[in-house]
C-alpha cells in the first residue's frame, strides 16, 4: 500500500509539475521547534493584498512573540541562524512601526494562549509568491520563523524579538511535495 501510494505521489508530482511549477498559489508549511517537534502548519497563499499565513499551532510558550519570513530556505536546530536575516529584497529598514521600514519579512506578533496554542492570520504586503524579487520561494525559498520575544517594530535589526524558537520552510519543493500527498495530515502529525 505504501508503495502504492509513493507511486501514485511520483505520477501526481509528474503530472502536476507540468503545469504548477511556475503557477504555485498555496501550501502548507510545517513548523518545527528546537528539539524538532512539529508544531503544526502555518497555510502560506497568496492573496489581493499580499501574502496570508495562516498559523494553527501548538507547543509554543505562551505570550507576544514575534513572526518574520527569513532570507533562505533552511531551518537548521537549534538556534536557526542558517535561515539568515529577515527577507528584505527591498532594501529597507527593520520594524512595521519604522518610517523606513518595513522588511517584506516584517509580520505582526502573535499571542500564544496560555495552553499553548495559536491561531492567527497575518498578512505580508509587499511578498507574493509569484515570480520576482520579493517572491518568498526566492532562489532556494525562504523561512518563516517564530521568536521569544515581541518584534517592537522599530529597533534594528529585527526587532529585540530575540532567539529564534520555531522554523518552517517555505519552497516549491515543499509545495509540490504536500500538494501530491494527500494524506489525513491531522493524524499523521499527532505524537
Ligand atoms: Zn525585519
Amino acid at each position: 500500500m505504501r508503495r502504492l501510494t509513493l507511486s501514485l505521489s511520483l505520477l501526481l508530482i509528474f503530472v502536476l509539475s507540468g503545469c504548477m511549477e511556475e503557477n504555485i498559489t498555496a501550501l502548507d508549511v510545517e513548523i518545527f521547534n528546537a528539539t524538532g517537534d512539529s508544531l503544526g502548519v502555518a497555510k502560506v497563499s497568496e492573496d489581493p493584498n499580499g501574502v496570508k499565513v495562516e498559523l494553527n499551532l501548538e507547543g509554543l510558550p505562551p505570550g507576544e512573540h514575534g513572526v518574520h519570513i527569513h532570507e533562505a530556505g533552511l531551518c537548521e536546530a537549534p538556534d536557526f541562524k542558517t535561515a539568515g536575516n529577515h527577507f528584505n529584497p527591498d532594501d529597507k529598514e527593520h520594524g512595521l512601526l519604522h518610517p523606513e521600514g518595513a522588511h517584506v519579512g516584517d509580520l505582526p506578533n502573535i499571542i500564544v494562549d496560555e495552553d499553548g496554542t495559536v491561531v492567527a492570520e497575518l498578512m505580508a504586503p509587499a511578498a507574493t509568491l509569484k515570480e520576482g524579487k520579493t517572491s518568498l520561494f526566492g532562489k532556494d525559498g525562504t523561512a518563516i520563523i517564530i521568536s521569544e520575544n515581541p518584534d517592537d517594530g522599530m529597533t534594528q535589526p529585527s526587532g529585540e524579538s530575540g532567539e529564534r524558537i520555531a522554523c518552517g520552510v517555505i519552497s516549491k519543493e515543499v509545495a509540490e511535495k504536500k500538494e501530491a500527498v494527500e494524506e489525513p495530515v491531522d493524524e499523521a502529525e499527532k505524537e
